[in-house]
């Protein structure tokens, strides 16, 4: 099963921090693989911009580098590296200042798609909005990327929304998570709506409890600043998990189209419960591989700033009543995995009797490593006299099903930037919605603050604090 390539309108894509980290390590190895794949058409461009003094050729020269590092060679791209190559262009400009915008806006094609990527520092996504429009640079067809993080809470969100809006209505507005990207995320939608098995159970008369759990094996080193000031509930809660979250618990839309699905997960984080602060677990890594905790890591030694969050949230509507949904996530872990198990109720009454024990099924959705869902079934244990049962995993993991072809899935960026080029916002963070998520978050953030809130600290390579595990026992269940 070969997926097919549809072709995109011809484009110019601005990367601003084209030489960032961003852009060398995901934008521009994304682009180069749907180049490979054929999925641009002849006349598109790329012209990166920022305030280092590069030739164009200097920076190809860096590009070139930057593939061989993070787009390893599949077969046939080694052809294509001189024909992506040959489509980028370098501007030296400042964001804050007017130099390089008449040579940008004379590198620009009229009359087609036109895409500006922020790939800057926060501070600066409101100045280029600014300076977009005051060069008249902004056609029809002109949509902007935010990166994260947008807004430090609410109130600056609420600005940055309304300094967007002053340029750009909300459909040219691409406000990028790049978990939305990923396959799995998406097969989310598709294992829920597209098959009658799972959605008639899907509510709180089934599923006893839904766990979403991000960990990260890596920690903070190379973001002590922005960590420092942001902390785990503002880099991934905010966002990542409560997308995640928006996409298991929301009412099915009456169509895959960016504004019904949008509208479904505001309506999910709108119904969310202010959180019990006896229901948050906050953590801090005390000790790095190399024997520093996170505090030497970030250079301050009374950080209170976690790097781990658990907690327990309540969505308070019709179908999610009564079914709670723990979130984890955090740093410095023993492995990296994200995954979302849907962990169904007991039988209501066992025909077996006791001696066949209690079991329940479960759906676990893994979104890395090895994409893809299992689904724990009861059985008969083999060879037993009497009825003794068993709980196996009906397993898929999508590269084995799918054939070698597809062992290798579009990377998130991929898919998202293409869906820019595209005009799809389905898979974008709507205005609302960002700053929904950030009036949830920012009283559980308040409080701590005004209790003096300590994170508990947990060993680097371990699961956590030990007061997440309690988190869950409390509630006779675990993660
Ligand atoms: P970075 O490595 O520091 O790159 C910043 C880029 O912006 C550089 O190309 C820099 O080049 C350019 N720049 C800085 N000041 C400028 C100005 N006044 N005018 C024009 N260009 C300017 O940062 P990054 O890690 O790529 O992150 C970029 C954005 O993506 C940030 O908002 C970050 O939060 C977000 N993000 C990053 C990652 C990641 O993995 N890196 C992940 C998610 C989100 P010059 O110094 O030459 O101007």
């Amino acid at each position: 099963m070969v997926s097919r390539v549809i072709p995109v309108d011809p484009f110019d894509l601005v990367i601003f921090g084209g030489t960032g980290d961003l852009a060398q390590r995901k934008i521009l190895p994304a682009l180069f693989r749907r180049f490979c794949a054929g999925q641009w058409p002849e006349s598109a461009r790329i012209i990166a911009a920022a305030r280092s003094e590069l030739s164009t050729d200097a920076f190809r020269k860096l590009v070139a580098e930057s593939l061989r590092s993070y787009a390893p060679r599949r077969s046939g791209e080694v052809e294509n590296l001189q024909g992506f190559l040959q489509r980028l262009d370098y501007v030296q400009l400042d964001a804050l200042s007017t130099g390089g915008w008449d040579e940008l806006a004379g590198k620009l094609t009229p009359d087609r798609v036109r895409a500006f990527y922020f790939s800057v520092g926060p501070s600066l996504f409101a100045p280029l909005a600014e300076r977009i429009r005051a060069h008249a640079l902004a056609t029809k067809d002109t949509r902007i990327v935010v990166e994260k993080p947008f807004g430090h809470d609410l109130e600056s969100a609420r600005d940055l929304n309304a300094t967007l809006a002053a340029h750009f209505y909300e459909g040219q507005i691409y406000r990028i998570d790049h978990y939305l990207g990923k396959e799995t995320v998406q097969n989310l939608m598709a294992v829920r709506f597209g098959n009658m098995l799972f959605e008639p159970l899907w509510n709180s008369q089934y599923v006893d409890h839904i766990q979403i759990t991000v960990a990260e094996t890596v920690g903070v080193k190379g973001r002590e600043d922005y960590y420092e000031r942001a902390g785990a509930m503002r880099d991934m809660v905010q966002n990542h998990l409560m997308q995640l979250l928006c996409l298991i618990a929301m009412e099915p839309p009456a169509k895959f189209d960016p504004d019904a699905v949008r509208d479904e997960k505001l309506k999910v984080i709108r119904a969310l419960d202010p959180v019990e602060p006896h229901h948050i677990v906050r953590g801090q890594f005390a000790a790095e591989a190399d024997g520093s905790g996170y505090r030497e890591v970030v250079g301050n030694p009374r950080s209170t700033t976690e790097s781990y969050v658990a907690l327990k949230a309540h969505i308070s509507n019709w179908r999610w009543a009564g079914t709670p949904f723990y979130l984890r996530t955090g740093k410095q872990l023993v492995a990296r995995s994200s995954v979302i198990n849907v962990q169904f109720k007991d039988a209501p009454h066992s025909i077996f009797g006791e001696a066949a024990g209690r079991h329940a099924n479960a759906l676990s959705i893994r979104l890395q490593p090895n994409e893809g869902i299992t689904l724990k079934v009861t059985i008969k244990e083999p060879g037993q006299g009497g009825m003794r049962l068993i709980d196996v995993p009906l397993d898929m993991s999508f590269a084995e099903a799918l054939g070698p072809e597809n062992q290798d899935p579009p990377d998130a960026y991929e898919r998202l930037i293409m869906d820019v080029i595209r005009g799809n916002q389905t898979l974008f963070m709507r205005g609302d919605e960002v700053e929904a998520a950030w009036a949830w978050t920012d009283p559980i953030i308040a409080g701590w603050q005004a209790r003096g809130d300590v994170p508990k600290p947990y060993d680097s390579g371990s699961t956590g604090p030990g007061d997440a595990e309690l988190l869950m026992k409390r509630d006779g269940r675990h993660w």
